[in-house]
C-alpha cells in the first residue's frame, strides 16, 4: 500500500474497532441504523470507516483541510438535526434515549449545574476536549457549525480583540442562572425557558452579527462553552505556533473567522485565546510559519496526528449524533 494511504486506511480501521463495541455492548441499540433494522448498525460502522478514511485523507493536505473540516462539520449539523426533526415529528426512535434534550450548547454547563449530575453530553463533551483540545468548537459541536457557515459568507472583518470581559460574563451569567434556578427550586418550566432564551439569543447573534462581521461572533463571544473551551483547551499537549519567519503580512488574519490572529496574537508568535486549532491560516501563510506543535515530534508529525485524533473522534461523535 502506498505511504500516503497507509494513515488513512489506519484511521478508518481504528473507527471500526472503536464502533464495533457500540453494536455489541449496549442495552439499547446505539447506532441509529441499527434501531432502523437488524444488522443496521455494521453498514452505519462501514460508511463512517469509509468516510472518515477519505476525510483523514484529504484534511492531511493543508490545501484540501479547510474544506473538508467545513464539510464534514456542516455534515455532523444536517444530521443532528434531521435526526432531531424526525425524532420530534416521526418517531422517537430517532433520539438515542427517546427522549429530548434540548439542543442548545449553553446547557452542556448549564443543565448539569441544575440538575446536581452530570450527563452523557458532558461527559463526551469533556473526553473530547481533554483528547482533541478545541476541536469541539471547530469540529463536533452542532451549533457552531451554523455559526461557521453563516460567518463564512462573508470575507472577515478586521480583527476586534477578543471581548474578553464579554465572554467571561457569558460563561459566569450560564453557570449563576443555573446555580439560582437550582437552589431557588424553580421548576423545570423556568429551566426550560431560560434554555430556549439562550438559544434563540445565540441564533439571532449568528443571523444579524455573525453573518455582518464574516467573524464567528456566537462562538467566540456569545456560547458559554466556547468560552469554557478556551479555558480548557490547554489541559490538552496540542498547540498552534507561530514561527520565526513570519512577516506579519496577516494574510492568516484575514481566514481566521475565530478572531485569533490579531496583530497583537501575530506580534507574540502565538494564536489569541479563541484559537481553535481548525488550521484555515496554515493553507493561507505562504511563509509556513504558522505549525502545529505536540511535544517532542516534528511540526508536521504534530499535524497529521491532530488530524487524525480529531478525525477519530470526529466519527465517533457522528456514529451517535446524541440528542
Ligand atoms: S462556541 Fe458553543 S456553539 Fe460554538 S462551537 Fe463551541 S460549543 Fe458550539
Ligand atoms: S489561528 Fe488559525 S488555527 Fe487558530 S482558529 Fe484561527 S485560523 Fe484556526
Amino acid at each position: 500500500m502506498q505511504k500516503r494511504y497507509l494513515l488513512p486506511a489506519l484511521t478508518g480501521l481504528i473507527v471500526v474497532l472503536l464502533l464495533l463495541p457500540l453494536q455489541f455492548a449496549a442495552e439499547r441499540p446505539m447506532l441509529l441504523l441499527e434501531r432502523l433494522f437488524r444488522g443496521g448498525g455494521y453498514l452505519q460502522i462501514a460508511g463512517i470507516a469509509i468516510f472518515a478514511s477519505v476525510m483523514e485523507y484529504n484534511m492531511l493536505m493543508p490545501s484540501r483541510s479547510g474544506w473538508w473540516r467545513r464539510f464534514s462539520w456542516s455534515l455532523f449539523s444536517a444530521v443532528f438535526f434531521l435526526q432531531l426533526t424526525l425524532g420530534l415529528f416521526a418517531d422517537k426512535l430517532f433520539l438515542m434515549t427517546g427522549e429530548l434534550h434540548l439542543p442548545v450548547p449553553a446547557l452542556i454547563i448549564s443543565g448539569p449545574l441544575y440538575r446536581g449530575e452530570l450527563s452523557v453530553m458532558t461527559l463526551i463533551f469533556l473526553s473530547a476536549v481533554l483528547l482533541s483540545g478545541p476541536a469541539w468548537c471547530s469540529q463536533y459541536c452542532y451549533f457552531g457549525a451554523i455559526d461557521s457557515a453563516v460567518a463564512g459568507k462573508k470575507a472577515p472583518s478586521r480583527p476586534a480583540g477578543h471581548r474578553l470581559a464579554l465572554k467571561n460574563s457569558f460563561l459566569i451569567l450560564a453557570i449563576a442562572v443555573a446555580l439560582l434556578l437550582r437552589i431557588s427550586g424553580a421548576g423545570q418550566g423556568f429551566a426550560l425557558a431560560a434554555g430556549i432564551g439562550t438559544g434563540v439569543t445565540g441564533i439571532l447573534i449568528i443571523l444579524l452579527i455573525s453573518r455582518r462581521r464574516g467573524k464567528m461572533i456566537h462562538c467566540t463571544v456569545w456560547c458559554p462553552v466556547g468560552t469554557l473551551v478556551s479555558y480548557v483547551k490547554h489541559i490538552n499537549p496540542f498547540r498552534m505556533r507561530i514561527e520565526s519567519t513570519c512577516i506579519s503580512c496577516q494574510l492568516c488574519s484575514s481566514v481566521c473567522r475565530y478572531d485569533a490572529l490579531s496583530p497583537d496574537d501575530i506580534a507574540r508568535l502565538r494564536p489569541g485565546l479563541t484559537c481553535t486549532l481548525c488550521g484555515d491560516c496554515l493553507a493561507a501563510c505562504r511563509h509556513n510559519s504558522i505549525t502545529y506543535r505536540f511535544p517532542g515530534v516534528k511540526p508536521d508529525t504534530a499535524r497529521k496526528m491532530y488530524i487524525t485524533v480529531t478525525v477519530i473522534i470526529y466519527s465517533l461523535v457522528l456514529a451517535m449524533a446524541r440528542i
